[in-house]
């Protein structure tokens, strides 16, 4: 016998399935890309508590709309799924908006005056830092220099008691003036660490430049300094940075992030903030130790969508390489412009091995940078040498910038499913010392090689390696879809993606490439509410117009989180 069923249960089922949910904020009139295949454009979207409700048309709408729900009217401009940031620094992002910004001077002069000026500002003993130099990017070469770069005492005449360390655009080298080598204590005589090189000019003289692991030798001095200060301190500091670069991600329709580098002190910070629910984006974090530090703290893995899906951490992140800019990638062949050079190996083949097991029993994603087509050749090596074991296994690995490549590489990469995790400004802000550096044969088949990994159905995912080059999506956005560098001229144009291409690369694909794209990088029912409205319709603009391009609102987790 059926029991009796008190009447507002009826009522309750009835009002239930009668009704839709009512949504708290509705985007109506809108040119919506969603980025998902069955139903590619809408004009309304509507959204509750951090979920999409409904993608559709304005009829079908109505029925989600409450007296309590707020209505967006887009009038006709452009909405897309949130950019997803697939390869980022987002400690060295906020720490560059609080250092020096060196990334749009004009040449050496600029930053020796920069320089002056923070001392003025500075204690005596405390460190000037900054970052963004590129010496290629210079109107002029120093009058007195090496391989381009100037001798330190240029910056010794204006800043003789506090140490400088001004980090290259890339991340793959430091030039430091005299006080700062003193306290880190090198000199002539200082032997050059494995897979970096301290400057000397013909005659043995330093001149300033430390590349690849020889920064370490001046971090290390600057990070002893640093951590005299007590940790609430530092990590109130670190705090206000993530705070910056999180502001600045939103104003730039950024609403996740893939960091390719974080400390475990970073995470454990980070799993604070998302257990405060105190992050305004969402963050996927590589971690970045050795074996042995990995080892040591392998119960911090892993860490899955906690904080309402904020924060996730299970990946590794390992440098093989440095960057062509300052003669760090590894070659197969010497450089074009520096003989006998190929580059630098930045981390023991050994270990990497090691890390690939220990990644592949603990089920993390493997991240490797890898810029020189040896460096790519190796990671490939010790991938495929792993995945050989299980090669159906989910296992999402990447190869960060895959930048130069053998084209016996690439058909490889779709072998062992490997993601070339790429950066489309990467190949236009290079372009100009491309050839220089590896001549036109090894430019035109291996660089950056988006069509041929596309055509051979490799995942190609898409960001901007922020600070290396700054946030800015439709600068990004612009670069992939028309490899034209500054001057106008297209580097090797037949390389170039679509529009709906570019896209894809920069929402679904890196969601992809962090094993989200159930929860995010489209706009459909059921996906986190993270989008965002354009001033411009980039899709279909004049190609000119890209880069003007504004983010009117963005939207995270189905909260309006910036609104121009
Ligand atoms: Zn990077």
């Amino acid at each position: 016998m059926l029991k009796r069923v008190p009447i507002f249960v009826f009522l309750l089922i009835i009002v239930r399935t009668t009704f839709a949910q009512n949504a708290d904020i509705v985007i109506k009139n809108a040119n919506i890309y969603t980025v998902n295949k069955n139903q590619p454009r809408a004009q309304t979207i509507a959204l509750r508590n951090d979920k999409i409700i409904f993608v559709g048309n304005e009829q079908g709408v109505k029925a989600h709309i409450g007296s309590k729900t707020e209505i967006i009217d887009a009038k006709g401009k452009t909405v897309l799924p949130g950019f997803i940031e697939g390869h980022g620094h987002i400690h060295g992002m906020g720490a560059s908006l609080i250092d020096l910004n060196l990334m749009n001077v004009k040449n050496w002069e600029e930053i020796v005056f920069l320089v002056k000026e923070a001392v003025k500002k500075a204690k005596p003993g405390d460190w000037i830092i900054g970052r963004g130099w590129h010496q290629e990017k210079w109107n002029h070469v120093p009058e007195v220099n090496y391989l381009g770069y100037p001798y330190h005492q240029t910056l010794d005449n204006v800043s003789a008691n506090n140490p400088v360390m001004l980090t290259h655009a890339s991340g793959h080298s430091v030039y430091v003036n005299a006080k700062a080598l003193e306290l880190s204590s090198i000199n002539n005589q200082t032997i050059n660490p494995l897979g970096g090189d301290i400057v000397k000019d013909s005659k043995g003289v330093i001149v300033g430049v430390l590349e690849e692991k020889a920064q370490g030798l001046a971090i290390a001095a600057y990070t002893n300094w640093l951590n005299k200060r007590p940790i609430a301190e530092r990590k109130a500091a670190w705090r206000y940075s993530i705070n910056l670069a999180e502001n600045e991600c939103l104003k730039n329709g950024i609403t996740s992030f893939v960091d390719a580098g974080s400390t475990f002190e970073q995470v454990g910070w980070m799993k604070e903030l998302a257990e405060e629910n105190k992050l305004s984006i969402r963050h996927w974090l590589m971690v970045r130790d050795g074996i042995e530090g990995l080892k040591k703290n392998q119960s911090v893995f892993p860490i899955q969508q906690i904080g309402n899906g904020h924060l996730s951490v299970k990946a590794i992140k390992v440098s093989l390489d440095g960057a062509l800019g300052s003669y760090g990638a590894w070659l197969l062949d010497s450089y074009s412009d520096r003989k006998d050079f190929v580059g630098q190996n930045t981390f023991s083949m050994e270990e990497l091995k090691e890390i690939a097991s220990f990644a592949w029993d603990k089920n993390l994603q493997l991240c490797v940078h890898a810029i020189g087509d040896k460096a790519n050749r190796e990671t490939v090596n010790i991938f495929a040498n792993q995945i050989a074991q299980n090669p159906s296994k989910d296992h999402r690995w990447r190869i960060e910038h895959a930048q130069q490549v053998n084209p016996i590489e690439i058909p490889r990469f779709k072998q062992w499913n490997i993601i070339a995790s790429m950066q489309g400004i990467h190949c236009t802000s290079d372009a100009p010392f491309v050839v220089k550096r590896l001549g036109e044969e090894r430019a035109s088949t291996g660089s950056y090689m988006w069509r041929a990994f596309m055509n051979a159905g490799v995942l190609i995912n898409n960001g901007t390696d922020v600070p290396v080059e700054n946030i800015d999506p439709f600068a990004n956005f612009y670069s992939s879809v028309t490899r034209k560098q500054k001057d106008g001229v297209p580097f090797y144009p037949e390389q170039k993606m679509t529009r709906e291409e570019a896209l894809y690369s920069y929402t679904i694909a890196n969601a992809y490439a962090t094993f989200e794209e159930k929860q995010k990088g489209s706009l459909e029912v059921g996906k986190y509410a993270d989008l965002i409205l354009l001033s411009n319709n980039i899709m279909t603009c004049d190609e000119s117009e890209i880069s003007k391009t504004k983010v009117l609102i963005t939207i995270v987790g189905g909260k309006v989180r910036y609104r121009d």
